[in-house]
């Protein structure tokens, strides 16, 4: 049986170890939480830190192919074993490209794909005001973002981001957010997860709507769009394209090189999920049908609303409501703002999808 090694132990590895036990593969983690949200679901987990080379290097050792659910893990190690011929998907060149968000936009220009403008820190005037700065890795849920006003704001700008290296990018006054769920396989097959709608609350992932509400016009764009950047990069995955609308401008933000909170409604929204389709893509088979399964899907996080260990309350009543179904990260611990679980609502209308989500949202606790 083979066996997929995931570096990073949190939800996304956990809904992809879900994903690849149904295909009958075996998974082994690497993270340094004991029994976190993918160790409890995996057959076996490493304790050890995924930016550790001896550590990745003990992950490879007892699996047949490795992937990643996050962008800090060590890649200079994934690529010295992608060198020594051990499959890892993306490649750790694509990973060493995206996680470094500076190279990762000037990547994106050189291919042609439109991005907000960006320069270095010491060129941010000519941006305008407001601008962003933005630390150029480690940064999530936006976390290493900070907007700059004016002149004067710039010191504590970069304090706010914690004094790492930085970049500056225009401030754009988007209509929406919008992003594609997308995958490629090793050979360059791309297929692409209807463009959704993304809805965030204090730089965090608070809604996903699908499909968008756009014009026809405006998700060719954002598709076409995706497509560009899935057909630029290098290596098997599941890729998530993060954009802006700005009356009928559409932007490239931001790309991660693995399944991302905007395709957690796949699950139950569509024929393939984002996580069946990652395994799918990184073991060779054939990518899954993307059409949704329904008309319309709602996905709301559930973020923690106090620090503290967890106690779920409401999922048994939650899951009473039709088309509803709850997904609980199992993290020990709640802390204000943290992703501990989401809720996906499908339905024959948007409308339909959202208040079934809403209602299921206000019934449950952690
Ligand atoms: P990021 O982690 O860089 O994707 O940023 C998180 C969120 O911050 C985005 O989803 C936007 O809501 C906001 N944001 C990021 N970059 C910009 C920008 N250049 N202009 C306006 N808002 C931004």
């Amino acid at each position: 049986m083979k066996t997929v090694g995931i570096a990073g132990g949190g939800q996304l590895g956990r809904m992809l170890a879900d994903a690849a036990h149904r295909l009958g593969l075996r998974v082994v983690t690497l993270d340094p939480e004991s029994r976190g949200p993918a160790g409890q679901v995996s057959d076996e987990q490493i304790e050890g830190d995924y930016k550790d080379a001896t550590m990745i290097r003990a992950l490879a050792g007892k699996s047949d192919v490795l992937t990643y659910e996050i962008e800090s893990v060590n890649a200079e190690a994934l690529q010295q074993l992608a060198v020594e011929g051990f499959p890892v998907h993306p490649t750790p060149r694509t990973l060493a490209i995206i996680k470094d968000k500076l190279r990762q936009k000037e990547f994106l220009k050189e291919h042609g794909i439109a991005v907000a403008p960006f320069c270095e820190p010491q060129d941010a005037e000519s941006l305008g005001y407001p601008y962003v700065l933005k630390a150029r890795s480690g940064g999530f849920d936006g976390r290493g973002n900070a907007t700059v006003a004016d002149v004067s704001a710039l010191a504590e700008a970069l304090g706010k981001i914690g004094n790492v290296p930085a970049y500056a990018e225009g401030f754009v006054r988007f209509d929406k957010e919008l992003a594609v769920v997308a995958a490629r396989t090793a050979s360059g097959e791309i297929r692409l997860y209807p463009v959704v709608e993304t809805i965030h609350k204090d730089h965090i992932c608070d809604t996903v709507i699908a499909p968008a509400q756009v014009d026809k016009k405006i998700a060719d764009k954002a598709e076409h769009l995706a497509h560009s950047v899935l057909a630029s990069f290098e290596g098997a995955g599941v890729f998530a394209i993060e954009m802006f609308l700005s009356g009928d401008e559409v932007v490239v933000n931001e790309v991660a090189p693995r399944v991302h909170n905007s395709g957690h409604w796949t699950i139950e929204g569509a024929v393939t999920s984002q996580f069946e389709q990652h395994i799918r893509a990184i073991t060779g088979m054939p990518l899954g049908d993307t059409a949704m399964a329904a008309p319309a899907a709602v996905m709301i996080n559930i973020l923690g609303e106090r620090n503290g260990p967890a106690e779920p309350k409401g999922v048994e009543e939650a899951e009473k409501i039709p088309g509803v179904k709850v997904h609980i990260y199992g993290k020990m611990e709640t802390r204000k703002q943290r992703k501990m679980g989401h809720i996906t609502a499908v339905a024959d209308t948007l409308d339909q999808a959202k208040g079934s989500a809403l209602k299921a949202r206000d019934i449950i606790t952690i």
